[in-house]
């Protein structure tokens, strides 16, 4: 048979075509940033733009090629942000790497992705210092700051300002294929070794797209992004793709991460929409409340459970919530909480029931729930089961390889996570798979506990994890923080959950703490409560 082809155009998905659009259609929209430096810095997307393809000759003037892997050790800033496109214009990968990550791993991450060139903040010189002798020779390294700021160090270092003046706007963008690689960034490792997932330019490109939508982020020309998410977290969840898309105006936190100084950008620059993982908000909702929203309308967050609490403080606050799930390896949004035909006249007990969960699947992701062996279970809303998913955002095979063959039969990814699926549609977690608590062969949601204990007045935060029983096999364990001023009890937990979970999912034993360990995205480490209390209880025997 005779094989014709549509008769459109062939207009590559390039992140790069974002920055053109940006650059023709919102040159003037404003990217504000606490810079690292200290004063907040003013430019627009027409000025990234021409600095992005200084920044790209500034590249290949350093002798760096197309697939050459470009590291950032970097706040969310406009420098960062002109780099990625710069990096992108010469077919180059930006290399995000997470300077909350211990200096071992650091180094075998940047071993593993053979960076060529590393782009680094200020603020991580001591990082490269200690790194140098490591992981860094042969490489060559540039501070992301001007003349006047560069630091003394013992190391060579280049000057990003002094590279950028020293060029002209005018290199063309290389002629690339769509599914040209285009970003890395490694998993936190929290089993294993990291491993990096390897963006393309179409599957930015994509993502941005498909999480452009009223559902999703939401965001439209008129409005003002914060993304307190870093870059180096997931791709900033895409806010570097999709903000210049639609010509919102960007703000950018800078190295200033604490909630009196992310409210006062807020509040200055009049921003509606943000993003955040939950630990975040606890203290941003708290200042919100005394300080008021100003123009804050949307918040995006996700990275681990949204607890109810929180939900119902936005929900008191007018701030619409959308929580987001997904993974690095999704680029990393699946799914977002939606308001559904039927939902319209839900109680506010509802919404809340609604807003805690996950999402709902948005187009160009597939997810399904699998039992051990791979095979579909019902969307009942009851069934739990690993979460699978499929589509073009989605990771297809790791960086080098590593893994294997990620994919079933079928192409379906297991995301590691497990839940439920209901008649909505919505994805509601119960675990990562490695965190459910196995009781007398039955499943604890380790997630599921952690949000009722935090709701709690008393309760800022707590954990649940599970530890060696002879009789059930593992019995659940929760560590609280208590609020500042609580003098909570752990009778009094136990019986605020007696209210609202099974009873055999009521932990024996309640611990509080100071502090909760958390990892370098922000989330709970389980991996080091295990450790602490293991020892404890080997310690105890
Ligand atoms: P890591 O922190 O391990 O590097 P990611 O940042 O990619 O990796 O985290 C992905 C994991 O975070 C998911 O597999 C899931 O367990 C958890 N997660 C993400 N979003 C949510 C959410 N909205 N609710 C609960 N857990 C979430």
């Amino acid at each position: 048979m005779r094989m014709i082809r549509g008769k459109m155009q062939d207009w590559p998905l390039l992140v790069g075509t974002i920055m053109d659009h940006a650059e023709r259609v919102h040159p003037t929209r404003e990217v504000v940033s606490r810079s690292v430096e200290g004063p907040i810095h003013r430019t627009n997307y027409g000025e990234i733009a021409v600095r992005s393809r200084k920044c790209a000759a500034a590249l290949k003037r350093l002798g760096i090629a197309a697939e050459d892997r470009v590291a950032t050790l970097a706040w969310n800033t406009w420098r960062h942000i002109e780099l990625w496109y710069g990096i992108a214009h010469i077919g180059a990968i930006y290399h995000t790497l997470n300077p909350r990550l211990f200096d071992e791993q650091l180094a075998w991450i940047i071993n593993d992705a053979d960076d060529r060139i590393l782009f680094a903040d200020l603020t991580f010189v001591p990082i490269l210092e200690r790194l140098a002798e490591r992981c860094l020779v042969g490489r060559k390294l540039v501070i992301l700051t001007d003349r006047a700021h560069m630091p003394q160090s013992s190391l060579d270092l280049l000057c990003y300002e002094d590279l950028i003046a020293a060029e002209d706007d005018t290199l063309p963008r290389a002629a690339l294929d769509e599914n040209a690689p285009c970003g890395l960034c490694y998993t936190s490792g929290t089993t294993g070794d990291p491993k990096g997932v390897l963006y393309s330019h179409r599957s930015n490109v994509l993502h941005a797209v498909l999480t452009g939508g009223a559902d999703q982020f939401g965001a439209r020309s008129v409005d003002c992004l914060l993304p307190i998410v870093p870059m180096f977290h997931a791709n900033a969840w895409g806010i570097a793709f999709a903000a210049p898309m639609v010509g919102a105006k960007l703000v950018m936190p800078g190295p200033k991460m604490d909630a009196a100084s992310i409210c006062e950008l807020m509040h200055q620059e009049d921003v509606t929409i943000s993003a955040a993982v939950p630990t975040v908000w606890i203290d941003v909702i708290a200042r919100l409340r005394e300080e008021g929203v100003g123009k804050l309308r949307r918040v995006l967050i996700g990275g681990a459970a949204v607890p109810r609490w929180m939900a119902e403080a936005l929900d008191d606050l007018g701030i619409a919530l959308c929580q987001g799930w997904g993974m690095t390896e999704m680029s990393p949004l699946g799914t977002t909480s939606v308001i559904r035909p039927g939902m319209e006249d839900f109680t506010r007990e509802q919404r809340v029931d609604y807003a805690i969960k996950q999402g709902v699947p948005f187009y160009g992701c597939e997810v399904r729930i699998a039992d051990e062996d791979g095979v579909s279970l019902a969307h009942d809303g009851e069934t739990s089961g690993r979460i699978m998913v499929r589509g073009p955002a989605c990771v297809g095979e790791y960086f080098n390889g590593a893994g294997g063959n990620v994919l079933d039969a079928s192409g379906w990814f297991d995301t590691g996570d497990v839940g439920t699926v209901d008649s909505f549609h919505y994805v509601s977690l119960t675990d990562r798979s490695k965190d459910v608590i196995k009781s007398g062969g039955e499943w604890i949601s380790s997630v599921q506990l952690e949000n009722e204990a935090a709701s709690h007045p008393g309760v800022r935060e707590a954990a649940a994890i599970g530890i060696p029983d002879p009789r059930w096999s593992e019995r659940p364990l929760l560590v609280v923080v208590r609020n500042d001023d609580s003098a909570v009890t752990a009778g009094e937990i136990t019986e605020w959950l007696t209210a609202r979970v099974a009873k055999w999912w009521i932990p024996e034993r309640i611990e509080f703490v100071d502090a909760l360990p958390h990892t370098a995205t922000g989330k709970l480490d389980k991996k080091v409560l295990r450790k602490r209390y293991a020892a404890e209880g080997a310690q105890a025997a």
